[in-house]
């Protein structure tokens, strides 16, 4: 491993960068800057440089993803491989829950995946679940932002052109023509699944082929987002096809420390070299644009000085301007894992050894979206509050495996025991959306290397009665004798048995008034200039789902929002000195099909074997090269000569030095 003598670089780089000020302001500014790579950055980062009228520059923590997270879900789902692939130096997180008794607090760090670094972001670890928010849930989130403005922006994200059975007819509420490919089913579902939806029948559910075009009480199967039984992720649906773009430069490794303040003006962004340890600083000419996701957005607004002022001064930070709803107002949906003991084979077994005692796996299994099952309907309470509305506010999701309460929300064994696995049962997570509890992100210190905290409140009286309703009709279908288990008393259904999900709303939401909310429905920071969020953060409303539907259409509308206040037709002289960040394409056509893993590795092939072979062959390649034609190559070089005759030895030795380091940093990522 090559020596990175850091302090000596700095000092070189800062007298270099003093002496050729001009060249170096000229190709560190960018039209755009956008911190963070996952669901919402990828987005952005392609629409923002799709008309090549503006230069984009990409910030992440970690580069392009393991080749395992376009195979089958199971392979990538680190919560049952114990393989916390997406961990970095970069990011992590403590996550603290007062009113929950299994698992009151654990760190990220220890405890798996949430939230990805890589480029994709949360998008990579995710279940594939594809299940948009009601109508109503969207309509609340405040002018613009309703059903009816956001449903172009859903099908804008959608394909299901190809997996819609009988013709476009049959398909439904989705688009046909977008970067992200759906499935209305997943290409494997578990016996017990068809059980649990002719037990919730039999409670008087009605079965939906299609929950996201039917929006009303039923029982059904969650469109995927999935490609032939492989899972579509932001970065394979956006950023790879924009890599390449002249006007498009993806830095990673990259942390965004603090935001370039001028007054009121955000100017630019300040982040660590996480190959380096060395700090850099970049220009943005028109915006800088946030999706660094509900933990880091917030997290990056503070660090900068924009935040709760009692906070930033406990924390001997600034003030650049009191936001006193940064970080507050954190929804997560919370749940509970009821378990029914069965002598049936379920999910755990068929991934064979050593997860299960079972030798043999069954590869088909390993494209299960885990949580295979939803029936949902509105509780007796929110009838009562809001009689006129449908949109369920119960979820009971059904997964034929066992899940011990331990395990909630997110240790690395879903399961919630050593392996191989001794108890054999099915689960249904009883889960409730729009509680009274809330929660937050804070920040301990003013450093950006220490983790945020996460905090979910317990749950208040009036969310245990709606607790207590999902339990009662979980009770009723799991006993059902379609599914015939024997209930597990193990904690699970009482008050302090009811964790948050591991994904998160509201942290930056958007709303009227600096006051109560971070963003303007334009999803702009209140009262900075040139500052937006765009991510999952400023979802101001809960919902039972997870949120990465939304993710998506906000972000290709938070697109539109910025270019419509940009519109600008003459391409940015940067653009040309733009370098580009390139992936071979041979990485894209490695085959993660469930079909070529068994031909690899045999029919009977254990999740465990999969997971150790795709995590093994070649990395993606990354290679960087220049774009800078050939005249704004010799206008840089003669301004840099006439500067400082050495500078040229200088920038040889650090692109010498930066090539080292970089080696270093393109090692194997995933452990
Ligand atoms: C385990 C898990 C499973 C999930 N399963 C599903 C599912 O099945 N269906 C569904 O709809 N949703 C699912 N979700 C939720 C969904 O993935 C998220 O809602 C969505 O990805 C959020 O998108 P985002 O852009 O807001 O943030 P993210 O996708 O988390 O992206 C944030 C990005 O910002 C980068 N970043 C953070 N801080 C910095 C910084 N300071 N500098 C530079 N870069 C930074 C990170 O590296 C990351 O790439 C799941 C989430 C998790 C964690």
């Amino acid at each position: 491993m090559a020596t990175c003598n850091v302090d000596v670089l700095r000092a070189l780089l800062i007298t270099f960068l003093a002496l050729s000020g001009a060249a170096h302001e000229e190709e560190d500014t960018y039209d755009f800057i956008v911190v963070g790579g996952g669901a919402a950055g990828c987005v952005l980062a392609n629409r923002l440089s799709e008309s090549g009228k503006h230069s984009v520059l990409l910030l992440n923590v970690a580069g392009p993803p393991p080749d395992a997270y376009r195979g089958p879900v199971l392979i990538s789902d680190e919560l049952i491989v114990k393989k916390n692939m997406s961990s970095s130096s970069g990011l992590s997180v403590q996550i603290n829950q007062p009113g929950y008794s299994p698992v009151r607090n654990f760190s990220v760090t220890e405890t798996g995946s949430s939230p990805a670094r890589w480029l994709g972001g949360s998008s990579l670890v995710g279940l594939s679940l594809y299940l948009r928010d009601h109508p109503e849930t969207l309509d609340a989130w405040g002018t613009g932002w309703g059903w009816k403005e956001m449903q172009k922006y859903f099908h804008k994200v959608e394909n299901l052109a190809a997996s819609c059975y009988g013709g476009n007819q049959s398909c439904g509420d989705y688009g046909t023509a977008g970067p992200v490919k759906i499935a209305k089913e997943p290409s494997y579902t578990h016996p017990l699944t068809m059980d649990f939806i002719a037990a919730a029948r039999a409670e008087g559910l009605p079965e939906t082929r299609d929950l996201n075009t039917h929006h009303g009480r039923a029982v059904g199967v969650p469109p995927t987002v999935q490609d032939k039984g492989n899972k579509v992720h932001a970065f394979d649906a956006y950023l790879r096809p924009a890599i390449g773009r002249a006007n498009l430069q993806v830095r990673h490794g990259a942390r965004a420390d603090r935001l370039v303040l001028n007054g009121r003006k955000c100017e630019g962004v300040a982040y660590r070299d996480l190959l380096t340890s060395r700090d850099q600083v970049v220009k943005a000419r028109k915006e800088v644009i946030l999706s660094s996701g509900y933990i880091y957005s917030p997290r990056l607004l503070f660090l900068s000085g924009l935040g709760p002022k009692e906070d930033l001064e406990n924390v001997g930070l600034k003030v650049a301007l009191d936001l006193p709803a940064v970080g507050q107002h954190l929804t997560s949906a919370r749940y509970s894992p009821l378990t029914w003991k069965t002598e049936r084979q379920t999910l755990s077994q068929m991934m064979g050894q050593p997860i299960s005692h079972d030798a043999r796996g069954i590869p088909e299994a390993y494209q299960s979206t885990v949580q295979e099952a939803l029936a949902r309907f509105r509780s007796k309470q929110a009838s009562r509050k809001e009689a006129g509305s449908t949109r369920s506010d119960i979820v009971l999701t059904f997964m034929p495996l066992y899940q011990a309460p331990a395990s909630a929300p997110l240790q690395f064994s879903l399961q919630g025991e050593p392996w191989p696995l001794k108890t054999n049962a099915y689960t249904i997570l009883a889960t409730i959306s729009e509680t009274a509890a809330k929660g937050r992100v804070t920040f301990p210190t003013a450093a950006p290397d220490v983790s945020p905290v996460v905090t979910h409140d317990a749950l208040t009286d009036a969310d245990w009665e709606l607790a207590q309703e999902a339990v009662e009709f979980a009770m009723r279908i799991g006993n059902q004798s379609a599914l015939g288990g024997a209930f597990l008393r193990n904690g699970a259904g009482a008050r302090d048995g009811f964790s948050a999900i591991y994904d998160g709303r509201g942290s930056c939401r958007m709303g009227k008034d600096g006051k109560d909310s971070v963003v303007d429905k334009r999803l702009r920071v209140h009262g900075i200039d040139f500052l937006r969020v765009a991510d999952g953060s400023v979802i101001p409303q809960a919902s039972p789902y997870l949120a990465l539907p939304e993710v998506l259409a906000l972000a290709e509308r938070a697109a539109d929002l910025v270019l419509g206040d940009h519109e600008e037709h003459e391409m940015s002289k940067s653009v040309k000195r733009a370098r580009v960040l390139l992936i071979a394409q041979k990485a894209a056509d490695r085959d993660m099909s469930l079909r070529h893993l068994k031909e690899v590795l045999g029919q009977h092939a254990t999740l465990i074997e999969m997971v150790e072979y795709v995590s093994n062959p070649a990395q993606v390649e990354l290679a960087t090269a220049s774009a800078a034609p050939p005249t704004a190559l010799a206008i840089t070089a003669l301004a840099m000569l006439a500067l400082f005759p050495s500078s040229l030895i200088l920038a040889w030795q650090i692109k010498r030095h930066q090539e080292a380091c970089r080696e270093d940093y393109q090692e194997p990522l995933l452990a």
